[in-house]
Protein backbone atom coordinates (compact mmCIF):
# COMPACT_ATOMS: atom_id res chain seq x y z
CA UNK A 1 0.00 0.00 0.00
CA UNK A 2 1.16 3.43 -0.78
CA UNK A 3 -0.36 6.39 1.07
CA UNK A 4 -0.87 9.67 -0.96
CA UNK A 5 -1.91 12.76 0.31
CA UNK A 6 -3.18 15.66 -2.63
CA UNK A 7 -4.85 19.28 -2.29
CA UNK A 8 -6.39 20.98 -4.86
CA UNK A 9 -6.57 24.81 -5.57
CA UNK A 10 -10.37 25.99 -6.86
CA UNK A 11 -7.90 27.99 -9.45
CA UNK A 12 -6.64 25.63 -12.18
CA UNK A 13 -2.65 25.00 -12.35
CA UNK A 14 0.52 22.88 -12.52
CA UNK A 15 0.18 19.36 -11.05
CA UNK A 16 3.17 18.81 -8.80
CA UNK A 17 4.08 15.09 -7.66
CA UNK A 18 6.45 15.31 -4.22
CA UNK A 19 7.89 12.00 -3.80
CA UNK A 20 9.41 10.94 -0.48
CA UNK A 21 11.72 7.54 0.44
CA UNK A 22 11.78 6.07 -2.95
CA UNK A 23 14.73 4.51 -1.15
CA UNK A 24 13.63 3.42 2.16
CA UNK A 25 17.39 4.35 3.60
CA UNK A 26 16.89 8.37 3.05
CA UNK A 27 14.19 9.72 5.44
CA UNK A 28 14.29 13.10 4.22
CA UNK A 29 11.55 13.36 2.27
CA UNK A 30 9.68 11.21 4.61
CA UNK A 31 10.38 13.58 7.44
CA UNK A 32 9.58 16.85 5.30
CA UNK A 33 6.70 15.99 3.19
CA UNK A 34 4.46 15.33 6.76
CA UNK A 35 5.17 18.76 7.72
CA UNK A 36 3.65 20.58 4.49
CA UNK A 37 1.05 18.52 4.65
CA UNK A 38 -0.01 19.46 8.05
CA UNK A 39 0.75 23.67 7.33
CA UNK A 40 -2.10 22.90 4.06
CA UNK A 41 -4.41 21.04 6.78
CA UNK A 42 -4.28 23.36 8.85
CA UNK A 43 -4.90 26.68 6.98
CA UNK A 44 -1.24 27.79 8.06
CA UNK A 45 -0.29 27.62 4.28
CA UNK A 46 -2.92 27.81 1.48
CA UNK A 47 -2.74 26.38 -2.38
CA UNK A 48 -3.46 29.30 -4.62
CA UNK A 49 -3.64 27.59 -7.66
CA UNK A 50 -3.19 24.15 -9.46
CA UNK A 51 -2.43 20.49 -7.62
CA UNK A 52 0.14 19.28 -5.27
CA UNK A 53 0.01 15.38 -4.51
CA UNK A 54 2.38 14.16 -1.67
CA UNK A 55 3.32 10.53 -1.35
CA UNK A 56 5.57 10.70 1.84
CA UNK A 57 6.82 7.07 1.93
CA UNK A 58 7.09 5.41 -1.89
CA UNK A 59 8.54 2.09 -0.95
CA UNK A 60 7.03 1.27 3.02
CA UNK A 61 8.29 -1.77 3.79
CA UNK A 62 11.84 -0.60 2.72
CA UNK A 63 11.17 2.34 4.64
CA UNK A 64 10.18 0.56 8.03
CA UNK A 65 13.13 -1.66 7.82
CA UNK A 66 15.50 1.25 7.13
CA UNK A 67 16.57 -0.62 3.74
CA UNK A 68 17.23 1.15 -0.17
CA UNK A 69 14.70 -1.45 -1.26
CA UNK A 70 13.41 -5.20 -0.56
CA UNK A 71 13.56 -6.89 -3.81
CA UNK A 72 15.23 -4.30 -6.00
CA UNK A 73 15.81 -0.27 -6.63
CA UNK A 74 12.45 1.03 -7.16
CA UNK A 75 13.82 3.56 -9.29
CA UNK A 76 14.10 1.34 -11.82
CA UNK A 77 11.62 0.14 -14.72
CA UNK A 78 9.10 2.97 -14.05
CA UNK A 79 6.83 1.65 -16.88
CA UNK A 80 3.89 0.12 -16.18
CA UNK A 81 4.36 -3.66 -15.83
CA UNK A 82 1.44 -6.22 -16.69
CA UNK A 83 3.38 -9.15 -15.02
CA UNK A 84 4.92 -7.54 -11.92
CA UNK A 85 7.28 -10.21 -10.37
CA UNK A 86 7.91 -8.28 -6.86
CA UNK A 87 7.75 -6.09 -4.46
CA UNK A 88 9.14 -3.04 -6.62
CA UNK A 89 7.70 -3.94 -9.57
CA UNK A 90 3.93 -3.51 -7.80
CA UNK A 91 5.00 -0.47 -5.93
CA UNK A 92 6.07 1.08 -9.50
CA UNK A 93 2.75 -0.09 -11.16
CA UNK A 94 1.01 2.47 -8.44
CA UNK A 95 3.65 5.09 -9.16
CA UNK A 96 3.53 4.70 -12.62
CA UNK A 97 0.08 6.15 -12.09
CA UNK A 98 0.76 9.04 -10.27
CA UNK A 99 3.75 10.08 -12.55
CA UNK A 100 1.65 9.75 -15.65
CA UNK A 101 -0.80 12.52 -14.32
CA UNK A 102 1.84 15.17 -12.94
CA UNK A 103 2.99 18.04 -14.78
CA UNK A 104 6.16 18.22 -12.47
CA UNK A 105 8.16 16.22 -10.07
CA UNK A 106 9.87 16.30 -6.92
CA UNK A 107 11.89 13.35 -5.66
CA UNK A 108 13.54 14.07 -2.60
CA UNK A 109 16.43 11.53 -1.74
CA UNK A 110 19.73 11.40 0.24
CA UNK A 111 23.49 9.93 0.03
CA UNK A 112 24.65 7.85 2.48
CA UNK A 113 28.18 9.87 2.59
CA UNK A 114 26.91 13.67 3.01
CA UNK A 115 27.71 15.07 -0.44
CA UNK A 116 26.89 18.18 -1.02
CA UNK A 117 23.29 18.77 -1.43
CA UNK A 118 22.18 19.32 -5.36
CA UNK A 119 19.45 18.94 -8.09
CA UNK A 120 19.82 16.69 -11.26
CA UNK A 121 19.12 19.33 -13.97
CA UNK A 122 18.40 18.47 -17.83
CA UNK A 123 19.68 21.89 -18.94
CA UNK A 124 18.78 21.67 -21.98
CA UNK A 125 15.25 22.04 -21.37
CA UNK A 126 15.00 25.85 -19.73
CA UNK A 127 12.02 25.44 -18.07
CA UNK A 128 13.37 22.66 -16.12
CA UNK A 129 16.29 24.59 -15.58
CA UNK A 130 14.30 27.15 -14.16
CA UNK A 131 12.30 25.14 -11.79
CA UNK A 132 15.84 23.18 -10.51
CA UNK A 133 17.39 26.99 -10.18
CA UNK A 134 14.48 27.85 -8.02
CA UNK A 135 14.62 25.16 -5.47
CA UNK A 136 17.27 26.73 -3.25
CA UNK A 137 20.36 24.77 -3.86
CA UNK A 138 23.61 26.36 -4.51
CA UNK A 139 24.47 23.34 -7.14
CA UNK A 140 22.95 21.89 -10.23
CA UNK A 141 24.46 19.02 -11.64
CA UNK A 142 24.26 17.78 -15.16
CA UNK A 143 26.09 15.38 -17.78
CA UNK A 144 25.28 12.28 -15.90
CA UNK A 145 24.33 10.34 -18.73
CA UNK A 146 27.06 11.48 -20.99
CA UNK A 147 29.63 11.07 -18.68
CA UNK A 148 28.93 7.37 -18.95
CA UNK A 149 28.28 6.84 -22.58
CA UNK A 150 32.13 8.03 -22.92
CA UNK A 151 33.15 5.12 -20.91
CA UNK A 152 32.92 1.45 -21.34
CA UNK A 153 30.61 0.86 -18.65
CA UNK A 154 27.21 1.99 -17.77
CA UNK A 155 26.08 3.22 -14.09
CA UNK A 156 23.45 0.76 -14.41
CA UNK A 157 24.44 -2.87 -16.16
CA UNK A 158 21.26 -2.86 -18.29
CA UNK A 159 19.31 -5.91 -18.40
CA UNK A 160 16.25 -4.19 -20.16
CA UNK A 161 15.77 -0.84 -22.14
CA UNK A 162 13.15 -0.20 -19.80
CA UNK A 163 15.56 -0.64 -16.47
CA UNK A 164 16.92 3.27 -16.73
CA UNK A 165 13.28 4.73 -16.48
CA UNK A 166 13.51 6.06 -13.21
CA UNK A 167 11.09 8.93 -11.72
CA UNK A 168 12.51 11.40 -13.70
CA UNK A 169 12.62 9.86 -16.96
CA UNK A 170 9.29 8.37 -16.78
CA UNK A 171 8.24 12.63 -16.25
CA UNK A 172 10.50 13.87 -18.82
CA UNK A 173 9.29 11.36 -21.33
CA UNK A 174 6.12 12.99 -21.21
CA UNK A 175 6.76 16.50 -21.60
CA UNK A 176 7.07 16.97 -17.74
CA UNK A 177 9.70 19.07 -15.48
CA UNK A 178 11.60 16.67 -13.28
CA UNK A 179 14.04 17.40 -10.30
CA UNK A 180 15.61 14.84 -8.00
CA UNK A 181 17.35 16.25 -5.16
CA UNK A 182 19.56 14.65 -3.23
CA UNK A 183 18.87 16.93 -0.14
CA UNK A 184 21.88 15.64 1.92
CA UNK A 185 23.10 12.71 4.28
CA UNK A 186 20.87 9.75 4.92
CA UNK A 187 19.19 10.91 8.51
CA UNK A 188 20.64 14.17 8.93
CA UNK A 189 17.93 16.90 9.77
CA UNK A 190 19.80 19.11 7.60
CA UNK A 191 18.63 17.33 4.95
CA UNK A 192 15.34 17.54 6.32
CA UNK A 193 15.44 21.20 6.15
CA UNK A 194 16.45 20.82 2.35
CA UNK A 195 13.94 18.84 1.42
CA UNK A 196 11.35 21.36 3.43
CA UNK A 197 12.57 24.43 1.29
CA UNK A 198 12.54 23.18 -1.81
CA UNK A 199 9.09 21.70 -1.64
CA UNK A 200 8.39 25.24 -0.41
CA UNK A 201 10.58 26.06 -3.41
CA UNK A 202 8.82 23.94 -6.34
CA UNK A 203 5.16 24.99 -4.90
CA UNK A 204 6.19 29.16 -5.40
CA UNK A 205 8.29 28.83 -8.26
CA UNK A 206 4.58 27.05 -10.17
CA UNK A 207 2.52 30.16 -8.11
CA UNK A 208 0.87 27.55 -6.20
CA UNK A 209 1.50 29.56 -3.16
CA UNK A 210 1.86 33.29 -2.30
CA UNK A 211 4.68 33.19 0.47
CA UNK A 212 8.19 34.52 -0.46
CA UNK A 213 10.63 31.80 -1.52
CA UNK A 214 13.19 30.49 1.09
CA UNK A 215 17.14 30.72 0.85
CA UNK A 216 17.25 30.74 -3.32
CA UNK A 217 20.63 32.30 -3.77
CA UNK A 218 22.94 32.22 -6.89
CA UNK A 219 22.98 28.63 -8.29
CA UNK A 220 26.14 27.15 -10.07
CA UNK A 221 25.76 24.53 -12.88
CA UNK A 222 28.38 21.64 -12.93
CA UNK A 223 29.32 19.76 -15.86
CA UNK A 224 30.71 16.51 -15.18
CA UNK A 225 32.69 15.47 -18.24
CA UNK A 226 34.44 12.22 -16.68
CA UNK A 227 34.06 9.26 -14.42
CA UNK A 228 37.40 7.69 -12.61
CA UNK A 229 36.73 3.98 -11.45
CA UNK A 230 38.41 2.81 -8.53
CA UNK A 231 40.23 -0.23 -10.68
CA UNK A 232 42.87 -1.33 -7.82
CA UNK A 233 44.20 0.15 -4.79
CA UNK A 234 45.39 3.63 -5.64
CA UNK A 235 44.84 6.53 -3.52
CA UNK A 236 43.65 10.09 -3.72
CA UNK A 237 46.56 12.94 -4.04
CA UNK A 238 44.42 14.83 -1.01
CA UNK A 239 41.44 13.76 1.10
CA UNK A 240 39.16 15.82 -1.54
CA UNK A 241 35.70 17.14 -0.22
CA UNK A 242 32.62 17.11 -2.83
CA UNK A 243 33.12 20.37 -5.24
CA UNK A 244 36.51 20.72 -3.90
CA UNK A 245 38.34 23.22 -6.89
CA UNK A 246 41.75 21.65 -9.67
CA UNK A 247 43.52 23.41 -11.53
CA UNK A 248 44.22 21.59 -15.24
CA UNK A 249 47.04 19.50 -14.83
CA UNK A 250 47.11 19.21 -11.28
CA UNK A 251 47.18 15.31 -10.01
CA UNK A 252 44.05 14.51 -8.40
CA UNK A 253 44.59 10.45 -7.55
CA UNK A 254 47.55 7.44 -8.49
CA UNK A 255 47.43 4.50 -9.04
CA UNK A 256 48.37 1.28 -7.43
CA UNK A 257 50.94 1.21 -10.63
CA UNK A 258 52.09 5.06 -10.42
CA UNK A 259 49.50 6.59 -12.79
CA UNK A 260 48.78 9.90 -12.31
CA UNK A 261 45.10 10.56 -12.66
CA UNK A 262 45.35 14.85 -13.76
CA UNK A 263 42.67 17.21 -13.67
CA UNK A 264 41.67 17.63 -17.75
CA UNK A 265 40.75 21.76 -17.09
CA UNK A 266 40.22 23.82 -14.68
CA UNK A 267 37.46 21.84 -12.67
CA UNK A 268 35.82 20.37 -9.77
CA UNK A 269 36.30 16.77 -7.66
CA UNK A 270 32.71 15.69 -7.64
CA UNK A 271 31.44 12.82 -5.45
CA UNK A 272 34.94 11.62 -4.48
CA UNK A 273 34.06 7.85 -2.71
CA UNK A 274 38.33 7.06 -1.58
CA UNK A 275 36.92 4.01 -0.39
CA UNK A 276 34.60 2.89 -2.69
CA UNK A 277 34.35 -1.20 -3.79
CA UNK A 278 36.74 -1.85 -6.08
CA UNK A 279 35.82 -1.28 -9.85
CA UNK A 280 33.03 1.05 -8.49
CA UNK A 281 33.20 5.04 -9.58
CA UNK A 282 35.87 6.68 -7.45
CA UNK A 283 35.08 10.14 -8.01
CA UNK A 284 34.00 12.26 -11.04
CA UNK A 285 35.60 15.65 -12.96
CA UNK A 286 33.39 18.25 -13.53
CA UNK A 287 33.70 21.88 -14.70
CA UNK A 288 31.64 25.08 -13.76
CA UNK A 289 29.59 25.86 -16.80
CA UNK A 290 27.98 30.17 -16.53
CA UNK A 291 24.04 30.50 -17.64
CA UNK A 292 22.51 33.41 -17.90
ZN1 LIG B 1 18.01 7.74 -3.41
Amino acid sequence: MIKSVAFAAETPGPKLLVLGAVHGNEPCGAVAIPHVIAELMTGKRNLVRGRVTFVPVCNPRAYAAGERYIDRNLNRYLVPQAHPDCYEARLGNILCGLLADCDALLDLHSTPRGNEPHVYVEPSNPAEYAYAAHLGLRTLITGWEDVYAATDRKAVEQIHPDEGIGTEQAVRRRGGLAALVECGQDGDPQAVEVAYRAIHNALKHFGMVEEKALASGATRLVRMTKVYYRDDNGAFTRPWRDFDPVEAGEPMAIRANGTRLCAPANGLVVMPQPDCALGQEWFYFGVEETRD
